[in-house]
């Protein structure tokens, strides 16, 4: 079968075009692995959490973020100001994330916008406004998707569902390399609370809490280096898209 991405002619194997569903808690790698295996078989990755994130971004850049709270009427009523869309980087041959227009790939990986992106992503409004955008986004299959509710809520029919999870010391370690690589100041305590705090808001939460799919393959990736992860995740896809 030919990949449906027009550009990329990559896909061209008899295997059958699938959803691939990457959830589970805060930096553990998710879309480290999701982006290389999409780059690897051709499809589109999609990176929910920089959706919200996004949003969250939006919502500090026009004040409706403040030491009282998020303001969540005006965030309601501005919600159809906010585009949300992905464009290849022909350079590192990922997709970017832009709002409005802009590229804000960089800023929405910020500490800031992670303290304050959990409690966004508990809106109702916003998930349900998200959700929408992903599923259109991902009609088509040949698409990987990694965020919290995936296999659960946005795609449950998903013939792929993995749920990644590692230890919150590993997962600390690494969200602080990644700040430190691209120059952010941060320390590893403020990054270690912050990934508590991000898993139990997304899994206490009302809608669409953080949780593994009765049907999702769980992966502890603690131990295991990124190529293994990749080739691990790569047999995982081949398994199924060939039955
Ligand atoms: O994946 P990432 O850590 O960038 O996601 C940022 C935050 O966005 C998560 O901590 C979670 O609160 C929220 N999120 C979500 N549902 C998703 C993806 C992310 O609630 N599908």
């Amino acid at each position: 079968m030919t990949s449906h991405i027009p550009y990329l002619e990559l896909h061209t194997s008899n295997m059958k075009l699938i959803t691939i569903a990457i959830d589970g808690h805060s930096s553990c790698g998710k879309s480290t692995m999701a982006k290389d295996l999409a780059k690897e078989i051709g499809y589109i990755y999609i990176d929910t959490g920089a959706m919200y994130r996004a949003v969250t971004l939006y919502s500090l850049q026009h004040g409706l973020i403040t030491d009282a709270g998020i303001n969540e009427e005006a965030l309601r009523q501005e919600m159809s100001d906010i585009m949300i869309t992905f464009q290849l980087n022909v350079e590192t041959g990922r997709p970017d994330t832009y709002l409005n227009g802009v590229c804000v790939e960089k800023e929405i990986r910020t500490m800031e916008v992670s303290k304050y992106v959990s409690p966004i992503a508990t809106l109702g409004f916003v998930r349900e406004a998200m959700v929408d955008l992903q599923r259109l986004m991902g009609e088509a299959k040949g698409v990987i998707m990694d965020g919290r509710d995936i296999g659960t809520v946005v795609f449950p029919d998903a013939e792929l569902k993995v749920f990644v999870t590692a230890s919150v010391d590993v997962r600390a370690q690494r969200r602080y390399d990644e700040l430190t690589a691209k120059g952010e100041k941060c320390s590893l305590d403020e990054i270690r609370a912050n990934v508590i705090e991000r898993d139990r808001i997304d899994s206490t939460r009302a809608i669409s809490p953080l949780r593994q799919a009765d049907d999702a393959i769980v992966l502890d990736n603690s131990n295991m280096t990124i190529p293994e992860q990749k080739a691990w995740l790569l047999e995982q896809y081949r398994r199924v898209a060939s039955e």
